[in-house]
């Protein structure tokens, strides 16, 4: 899936060149933000590749049951870069026959969550604390969390996200090492430590698609876009006004 790396510095100084070519170098060009945008360019790449490597050892781990219970395993996938990165619980039928997270009706409906706030899918990374479907979708068991999130903790730690949205309790309980209810965490900014050398994540607690599925009213879903506008105002991206979207 990864796109193999162009030979970035070329292209961004061929880019200068021939900018200073047809304005006969009067343009000021500051070099810094050139260089750091080649640096920003270089950094997602390798973070690319690193994220790569843990698909291909999540796509091999055999850990616990699930690895033998599965289609694909589903490492997650999406902007190697992302300010946000959503979390979900694990897979679903959908998602582990495609290897693909939230494919299924409840990932239609993030789509749609995102779409609502001025981005793309490609915009933000996508992932779960399970890699491997459990069976009938029950819930995860504590010995899968713990085999499996060391993936998560290093998928988070290259993408350095500026906020987490943890979807659904699984997550939230998990990411925050808390018993509290949803309905408690959802709507306010929580630290995420992805180690003590590293300032925390702000992380965002919301409902999970899937429950907002079976739960579609008025109220549940005004209180998941509270929650993203939350988000938007936090990024400085522009906050989509109700009517106006
Ligand atoms: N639910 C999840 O928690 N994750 C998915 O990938 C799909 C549905």
């Amino acid at each position: 899936m990864l796109m193999q790396n162009p030979d970035i510095t070329k292209i961004v100084h061929q880019h200068v060149a021939m900018d200073e070519f047809f304005t006969g170098g009067f343009t000021v060009r500051d070099k810094k933000t050139m260089q750091q945008q080649i640096d920003a360019d270089q950094s997602a790449h390798d973070a690319a590749v690193e994220l790569e490597k843990i698909a291909d050892e999540v796509r091999k781990c055999r850990k616990c049951d699930l690895g033998s219970t599965r289609t694909n395993a589903v490492p997650g996938e999406g902007r190697a870069n992302a300010r946000i990165l959503f979390i979900g619980e694990g897979p679903g039928a959908d998602e582990d026959a495609q290897g693909r997270p939230f494919v299924g009706r409840a990932g239609q409906l993030l789509d749609k969550v995102i779409a609502a706030m001025g981005l793309k899918r490609s915009d933000v990374f996508i992932a779960n604390i399970l890699k491997c479907r459990p069976p009938e979708n029950r819930d995860p068991r504590p010995e899968e969390i713990i085999n499996c999130l060391p993936y998560l903790q290093r998928q988070i730690e290259i993408i350095n996200p500026e906020i987490i949205v943890a979807l659904g309790a699984h997550a939230a309980r998990t990411l925050l090492n808390t018993n509290k209810p949803i309905g408690q965490l959802r709507g306010q900014f929580h630290e995420y430590y992805a180690g003590l050398a590293r300032p925390p994540i702000k992380l965002m607690a919301t409902y999970h698609t899937a429950y907002l599925l079976r739960n579609y009213s008025q109220e549940n879903r005004k209180r998941v876009w509270e929650d993203m506008k939350k988000v938007l105002a936090e990024l400085g991206l522009p906050v989509p006004q109700r009517g106006k979207r």
